[in-house]
């Protein structure tokens, strides 16, 4: 099997940050080069070349073409110079390891938090959350419409902890563009047959224009609760 193994970031939105090693022994962020900035890859070149030491065995279960794209930029957000991507030290470079790198450089995190600020929530947030909640326990699945981009993250994570301190259930959540859909299975199961009707219902509607006569009540919209 190739080495599949992609390079060590973090996402935060929309971007990534490499976990980045200096001479010392904190892992810092680096983000990706701006366009008019020179961008140097994960890893340096010569660790790179198929040989025996062990920086060059240490990338063998990673893809090479992803450590090798110059991308990044030349600093770490606090702003020193970085040697490579972290990485494995040991032998076992090749298992598939459930290890975690993560940040610990204080000044990297204190300015990625400045990068990506918390949203300030609508009023309407709890309420919101405490709606969806209650249409998950009763209907094992809820849909909140135009859900504003900050506020994703912010309502899967209440709802998801609300739901299994309510329920003693797991949830899954997907979004599809600004509709946030939550998904709780061993409740969903007791109503499939009424979602079922009610999508064959909308089908029907869709393809006569008659209005749709079953109720959704699962199927919710932010603007009717949130302040503006
Ligand atoms: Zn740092």
């Amino acid at each position: 099997m190739a080495p599949s193994r992609e390079v060590n970031v973090i996402p935060v939105g929309d971007e990534e940050f490499l976990l980045t090693v200096t001479a010392g022994e904190a892992v810092h962020l680096s983000r990706a080069a701006g366009p008019d900035e020179t961008a140097r890859s994960a890893v340096p070149g010569r660790h790179l070349r198929r040989g025996q030491t062990t920086s060059q065995m240490r990338w063998r279960a990673y893809n090479r073409a992803s450590l090798a794209e110059r991308r990044w930029a030349e600093t770490t957000l606090c702003g020193r110079q970085w040697i490579a991507m972290t990485g494995h030290e040991g032998e076992d470079a090749d298992e598939p390891g459930d290890e975690a790198f993560a940040p610990t450089c204080r000044r990297c995190l204190a300015i990625m938090d400045k990068l990506f600020p918390e949203p300030v929530l609508n009023d309407q947030f709890a309420l919101i959350a405490q709606i969806i909640t209650a249409t998950v326990a009763e209907h094992g699945y809820a849909e909140m419409h135009n859900v504003p981009g900050d506020h994703h993250a912010a309502l899967r994570k209440q709802v998801r902890s609300a739901v299994r301190q309510r329920t003693g259930h797991g949830l899954q959540t997907l979004v599809h563009e600004s509709m946030v859909i939550f998904i709780c299975e061993p409740i969903s199961k007791q109503h499939a047959a009424e979602r079922e009707r009610a999508a064959a219902e909308a089908m029907n509607s869709v393809l006569t224009g008659e209005p749709t006569l079953m109720p959704t009540p699962w199927r919710l919209s932010w603007d009717t609760w949130a302040d503006s």
